[in-house]
Order: C-alpha cells, then sequence, then structure tokens
C-alpha cells in the first residue's frame, strides 16, 4: 500500500494532510526519513510519526437499515448518500455493497474492502438477498403455485438476453383494497442477482407492480431489529461469509 494511503488509514489526516506531514519529514519508515507519499508500504515496515508507531487499521465494515429518500451513492444527488448515517471517521471512504434504489428501504452493507464486497455483490457468486414486497395487484390462491412456478424457473425481463436466475417466491398476507396506492400482497423473494431494478422488473414481467419493497437478508445477514436508520458493526461471523 501508498505510505500517504497507510498514514490515513492508520489516522485520522486526509491525504492531503498525511502528504504534508511527509514533507515536514516526521514520518519515518523502519528508521528512516521517509518523504515520498508513493513509497510501498507492507506488513512487516514499521512506519513512525514522530516517534509514534501507527498500526494499519483493519478493514471496516457496518450494516445500515436504509430509509426511503437516501441514495446508495458517495455523492449526494437528488437525494442525500447513505453514507451520511454512518457516524463514523472518515464515512465517505466507505462504499456500498449492493445498492438499493431511492425510494427502497432496509439492509445495506458497508466498508472499505473491495474484496470484500465483490464477494457480496459479484453475479458469480449468487449470493441469496431477501427482499419483502409489498404488491399493487393481488396473488389470489389460483394463481400462488402457477406464480411460484414461474419465479422458480426464471422470467424473461425487457432488455435482457437470458432468463433470470431461479428466485424463491413466498406469499405473506393479501390485504383488501383501501385506496388506490394501497398493497394488494406482501410477498418475500430471494434472488441470487442483482440486476438494475431487478425486483421491480420481475414483478413487472408478471404483469404486477411493487409499490413497496424493503430489503431484509443478504446471505445470512439479517437486518433483524435495526431501526430505521440506524447502523451497526458487522460481527465477525458476518464478516467471515464473504472472505
Ligand atoms: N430490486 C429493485 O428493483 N430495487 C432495489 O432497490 C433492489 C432490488
Amino acid at each position: 500500500m501508498r505510505l500517504d494511503k497507510f498514514i490515513c488509514k492508520s489516522t485520522e489526516l486526509t491525504r492531503t494532510e498525511a502528504k504534508k506531514l511527509l514533507k515536514s519529514g516526521e514520518v519515518r519508515v523502519n528508521g528512516e526519513v521517509a518523504k515520498n507519499a508513493a513509497m510501498q508500504v507492507h506488513e512487516n515496515n514499521t512506519v513512525t510519526i514522530d516517534g509514534q508507531v501507527l498500526s494499519a487499521r483493519g478493514s471496516r465494515y457496518y450494516i445500515l437499515h436504509k430509509v426511503a429518500d437516501t441514495i446508495c451513492s458517495n455523492v449526494d444527488e437528488v437525494y442525500p448518500s447513505v453514507l451520511h448515517a454512518i457516524e463514523v471517521d472518515k464515512a465517505f471512504d466507505l462504499h456500498i455493497a449492493g445498492r438499493l434504489d431511492a425510494d427502497t428501504t432496509g439492509l445495506v452493507l458497508v466498508t472499505d474492502d473491495g474484496r470484500w464486497s465483490h464477494n457480496v455483490i459479484s453475479p458469480k457468486k449468487h449470493c441469496q438477498k431477501t427482499y419483502r414486497v409489498w404488491l399493487r395487484s393481488d396473488i389470489d390462491d389460483d394463481n400462488l403455485a402457477a406464480l411460484v412456478a414461474r419465479f422458480d424457473s426464471g422470467l424473461q425481463l425487457q432488455g435482457e438476453d437470458d432468463l433470470t436466475r431461479p428466485a424463491i417466491l413466498t406469499r405473506v398476507a393479501q390485504a383488501d383494497l383501501v385506496d388506490e396506492t394501497a398493497y394488494r400482497s406482501e410477498v418475500l423473494l430471494t434472488i441470487t442477482e442483482g440486476k438494475y431494478h431487478q425486483v421491480k422488473r420481475m414483478f413487472a414481467a408478471v404483469g404486477n407492480r411493487v409499490i413497496g419493497l424493503h430489503r431484509e437478508q443478504i446471505g445470512e445477514i439479517v437486518l433483524g431489529d435495526l431501526a430505521p436508520g440506524e447502523w451497526r458493526e458487522l460481527t465477525e461471523d458476518e464478516i467471515a461469509q464473504f472472505t
């Protein structure tokens, strides 16, 4: 890793501050003054600032309960980034492992470990994600089994060459039609891909419409009772699933 990056990772300094510090001659690598920000340092090097030994801070891993009208991006656009909710140093050095739409709520994983997030989102890894979905049209008893079979055998989404991978659909509840915006059925859907707007497009492909979407689980990591807008560090077991 570059020396300036190592300093940033091990302290609260920004990259610019780390470079300034390097120029001042206060940084030593294995006892020698080091001024070159691009110098490569390894685990067995001893880096000191003003005599204090730096130890590399490990990667960071969090789970967040995303609220609606926030976006899974490192920059604010029409809505603010979800990263504002994570109250840690340098939250904007983190990235999101598996984005949700602005109107989707629920489980978001946030890290600065690119290899780990690759394991979460790579299409080749087939990681399971479970969504609670509220639908505009009902799924009555007569249609349920056929619909479950269609999701299981794969759906043709508009603009895609391949069918979707097998997905598990479970009906949770039916609701009375209260008004035009109310949902008629609530389902759980588990998919192992992450195509653009995938869940919304899957229900569009069977003539229904998603009016509410909430992610509850990624792999074995569950949102549980984490309140909307809250976050916590992942446990070692949760992290280990994707390492
Ligand atoms: N599928 C969608 O359509 N939207 C999401 O936010 C996540 C999955």
